[in-house]
């Protein structure tokens, strides 16, 4: 199966993606952690990655659509995925579907976690406290979800309008709300 997983910061959508990918068998992708693990080893794409991800801001386009390129044409992504954080902006989208064309795969679902914005704020002031990450400061959170409300929300419906939509309230307990997954995509 191929899965898109979106939804504003917080939300849950890396813990949902790895129970998903455990469940069916299929590589979970995140656009974040191929970003996190080319910082931490400082290759030409991490320091390239690096001013945008440090201010909250999307990396470009042409550096983001490539990494996904070469990440789905690879032997595990075959049979199927699901992608976290990925596309982002209109530009992505379409960058998805072309490469979903060429590669003759076309996109199973898109599934849409939602929450409620103090419950996004909590959890990600508990994971800065947990993971440490460098862009989890309340200023750079504040300019992620920013960005997200303007950039990415809106391609909700896109997916919405094509079919492929999957919308899942994710206030529960972390293995319920996977339980809710899992059944709608039956
Ligand atoms: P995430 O862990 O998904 O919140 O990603 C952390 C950071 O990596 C983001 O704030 C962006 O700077 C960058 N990033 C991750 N995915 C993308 C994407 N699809 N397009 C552009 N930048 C991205």
């Amino acid at each position: 199966m191929r899965l898109l997983i979106m939804g504003p910061q917080g939300v849950g959508k890396g813990t949902q993606a790895a129970l998903i990918s455990k469940n069916l068998g299929i590589p979970a992708i995140s656009t974040g952690d191929i970003f996190r693990y080319n910082l931490k080893n400082e290759t030409p794409l991490g320091l390239e990655a690096k001013a945008y991800i440090d201010k909250g801001l999307l990396v470009p386009d042409e550096l983001t659509n490539k990494i996904v390129k070469d990440r789905l044409a690879k032997d595990d992504a075959s049979n199927g995925w699901i992608l976290d954080g990925y596309p982002r902006n209109d530009s992505q989208v379409a960058a998805l579907d072309s490469i979903l064309e060429e590669l003759g795969t076309p996109l199973d679902h898109a599934i849409a976690l939602n929450a409620e914005r103090s419950v996004l704020m909590d959890r990600m002031k508990k994971r800065a406290e947990i993971e440490g990450r460098a862009d989890d400061t309340p200023e750079i959170i504040a300019k992620r979800l920013d960005v997200y409300e303007h950039e990415t929300a809106p391609l909700i419906d896109i997916y919405r309008k094509r079919g492929v939509l999957v919308e899942i309230d994710s206030t529960g307990g972390i293995e319920s709300i996977s339980e809710h997954i899992l059944d709608a995509l039956k």
